[in-house]
């Protein structure tokens, strides 16, 4: 089985790199990328652990986009961590989610929330700070139940913990990712809330500038989503990925090892990959 798209506690996955290629291998998963967002220094820890349980890691990243003032994610496989370049952007895009986070706090100040910066940087450790760590801090403080009602309360456009922030080109991130040598995936594109005019230019825009594929089957999309987003990939002659979008127990849509496979008329992103040749089989549909 193979699942492209995961995280670790180097961004807001519960556990660490290498709990989470144990996890993965224990789940039947044999090639996996780890997509941390915004954020590659799991890698090595991860490649290590892949190594000792005979697993493929592949070396993975999930960039933040701005795209005509909304957000987005570009996931990056088979990237050079060693790329100057990108290592230098993501430092600049971990650096101004420092500030992103200070807003955040004074907003959520203003609702009557203290603390909520240092209670997301406690929960966060030495990682990057995202809203997931608020959502975490909101909800251990009972301000909602669970993360869903933390986010639709609080960290959503128009609620007193979201900030507008502009995060990376789509044009840096997809260049960034294949000047690395990696394939740039459009990230569960069902979850953009896009009418289909826009999606039809982000996709045509995406192409253009170098991406490969979409994510068709994600943790975060619907089985209807799986026939709409297969349909788009084959319309722009995309490939197609999958992934769970693992980030660790109680605050995943999807478990590892629990990943559908690709509806058949997909061409998978992996199809001409060496350390995934074996798996075709298993994961396309029939
Ligand atoms: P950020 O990149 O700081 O905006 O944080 C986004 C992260 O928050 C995503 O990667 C998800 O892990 C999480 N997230 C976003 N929306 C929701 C939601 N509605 N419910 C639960 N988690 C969410
Ligand atoms: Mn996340
Ligand atoms: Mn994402
Ligand atoms: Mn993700």
């Amino acid at each position: 089985m193979i699942d492209l798209h995961t995280h670790s506690n180097v961004s807001d996955g519960l556990l660490t790199p290498t709990e989470l290629v144990q996890h993965a291998a224990g789940h039947g998963v044999r090639v996996m990328a780890l997509t941390d967002h915004d954020d590659i220094s799991g890698l090595d820890e991860a490649q290590q652990a892949a190594t000792q349980c005979g697993i493929t890691l592949i070396n993975g990243v999930e960039i933040s986009v701005t795209w005509k003032n909304r957000t987005l994610h570009v996931v990056g496989l088979k990237i050079n961590p060693q790329y100057a370049p990108l290592k230098s952007a993501l430092q600049a895009v971990r650096q101004a989610r420092l500030n992103r986070a200070q807003l955040m706090a004074e907003g959520l100040e203003k609702a009557g929330i203290k603390g909520s910066l240092a209670g997301a940087e406690q929960i966060a450790q030495k990682s990057i700070i995202t809203r997931m760590h608020f959502s975490r801090f909101l909800v251990a403080q009972g301000y909602a139940k669970d993360h869903k009602a933390v986010f639709k309360k609080f960290l959503v456009k128009g609620k007193p913990g979201f900030v507008n922030h502009v995060w990376m080109s789509l044009e840096s991130a997809v260049s960034l990712i294949t000047q690395s040598g990696g394939v740039a995936v459009l990230a569960h594109p069902g979850r953009y809330e896009i009418k289909r005019t826009n999606m039809l230019l982000l996709l045509e825009e995406f192409r253009a500038l170098g991406g490969s594929a979409i994510e068709v089957v994600t943790g975060s999309h619907t089985p209807a989503h799986y026939v709409e987003y297969a349909k788009y990939a084959q319309l722009f002659g995309l490939k197609a990925s999958i992934g769970s979008d693992y980030h660790g127990k109680g605050i995943s849509f999807m478990g590892m090892g629990q990943v559908p496979a690709l509806p058949s008329q997909c061409v998978p992103v992996w199809q001409d990959w060496t350390e995934a040749q074996k798996l075709t089989c298993h994961s396309v549909e029939k």
